[in-house]
């Protein structure tokens, strides 16, 4: 079966911009800070529109590794944004075919739900791909320089009608209008609103398993190339494939925020962590102590956070924010990757629009159906992840599958 994806029609439109672009923009510098999925997908928007455009990075090169699990893209938001951008074809070719199957267990690891026999044609309902392989694709479809690696934004200062952004490494550059990108901590969200994100009470402790098929050959048979969830006594364990035959695993339970910061855990030491994993998730299969044990460095613990759902703030006429710097979320849902590329497919549009007068116009219409759309999907991810992780989760989540 090929998967190269036909493009829709309407990806045509895009370049009939370029001749009509809206002048709002015309002329003007544009800085994007940070380089992931929103950022990224942005510039190229941006570029297609024939836009002046840069993004500043604080990764130190291309080759810098992208940590985290792959995402998953949906049509109506991530894949809409890559249409548009016209790299579906790119994504297609480089998916994970079959990691978005999934079986769901319980504690003691008994299969109680499975789709791996379902339609393989499910492939397209939510491909999924490693970050580090969406980052190279976008990076590949600009134009050259447009990413200025080694910027670590620090501040940035009014400067005539812009900003003078100034970096950890000493330089400095000047934007007409900045677009923050730089993820949940983002450093240029307090230049826009003081409003701050709120714990969800859940933790997610990162790991890693490399070559897992001979590290953890049982745990990797069971995936069968796609994803576990399993539930138990109010917590989770999900784990899922990644492109280059490692696992990723997370453990996620409700506990104190300041745990992450407080536990006195030596990360470096995997016994160490099997003690507390085992007092922590007391009465599930001997099975789960593998991923434990052989887990590689780094193993992250995660607090996971969102924004208020009723958050607003007056859009100002140089500077405004996308992604997660506009609406961190939990993932229990699959939508922060997917709302971010959403974000720059419509940004894009307001910005070279002929709709309205001016950038302040353009930039409130952009923050003001964002932040409605952002707290639907943040709803929605709160609202799982307490299912996901209450005493009847397994039962919730299979009859939800319909297992
Ligand atoms: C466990 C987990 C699983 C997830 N699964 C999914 C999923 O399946 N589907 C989905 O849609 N979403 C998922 N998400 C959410 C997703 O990861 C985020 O919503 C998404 O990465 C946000 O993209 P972004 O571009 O806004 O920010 P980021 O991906 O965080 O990118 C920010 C970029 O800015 C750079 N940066 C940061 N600070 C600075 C600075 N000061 N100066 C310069 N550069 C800076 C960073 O290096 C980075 O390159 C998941 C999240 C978690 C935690």
């Amino acid at each position: 079966m090929s998967h190269l994806y036909k493009p829709k029609a309407r990806a045509s439109c895009i370049f009939a911009y370029q001749s009509k672009m809206k002048m709002l923009i015309r002329n003007k510098q544009i800085a994007i800070v940070g380089a992931g999925p929103a950022g990224l997908t942005l510039a190229r928007l941006l570029q297609l529109k024939g836009t002046n455009v840069k993004v500043y990075e604080r990764d130190f090169d291309k080759y810098a590794r992208v940590q985290g699990s792959p995402l998953d893209m949906h049509e109506g938001s991530g894949l809409d944004a890559l249409r548009q951008a016209g790299l579906l074809n790119e994504f297609y070719a480089s998916v994970h075919i079959g990691a978005d199957k999934k079986i769901i267990v319980d504690e003691r690891a008994e299969i109680r739900f499975s789709d791996h026999e379902s339609d393989t044609t499910a492939i397209y309902s939510r491909p999924e791909m490693d970050r580090g392989t969406l980052r190279k694709i976008l990076l590949d479809s600009l134009r050259p320089e447009t990413v200025v690696w080694d910027r670590h934004f620090l501040s940035m200062g009014k400067h005539g009608g812009g900003w003078m952004l100034h970096f950890r490494n000493g330089a400095s550059a000047y934007a007409d209008l900045v677009i923050a990108t730089d993820g949940a901590n983002s450093k240029i969200r307090p230049y826009v609103t003081d409003i701050k994100a709120l714990y969800s009470g859940i933790t997610m402790v990162e790991l890693k398993i490399k070559d897992a098929a001979n590290t953890v050959p049982v745990i990797h048979e069971l995936l069968n190339g796609g994803k576990v969830m399993a539930f138990g006594d109010g917590k989770c364990i999900l784990g899922g494939q990644k492109g280059t035959g490692d696992l990723g695993f997370y453990l996620s339970l409700k506990i104190a925020e300041a745990w992450a910061t407080g536990n006195h855990l030596d990360y470096a030491d995997n016994t160490h962590l099997l003690a507390w994993f085992k007092r922590e998730y007391t009465g599930w299969a001997d099975l789960w102590d593998e991923i434990i044990i052989n887990a590689t460095s780094p193993i992250i613990p995660r607090p996971i956070y969102y924004m208020p759902l009723n958050q607003t703030w007056k859009a100002q006429p140089n500077v405004t924010l996308l992604g997660d710097a506009a609406h961190v979320m939990p993932p229990f849902a699959g939508e922060g990757a997917n709302m971010a590329m959403l974000d720059a497919s419509e940004l894009s549009e307001c910005l070279t629009s002929d709709k309205f007068s001016d950038l302040q116009e353009a930039i409130a219409a952009y923050e003001t159906e964002m932040r409605r759309r952002a707290a639907i999907a943040t709803r929605q991810s709160l609202e799982n992840g307490e299912r996901m992780h209450s005493p009847d989760a397994l039962e919730n989540m299979l009859s939800i599958l319909g297992g």
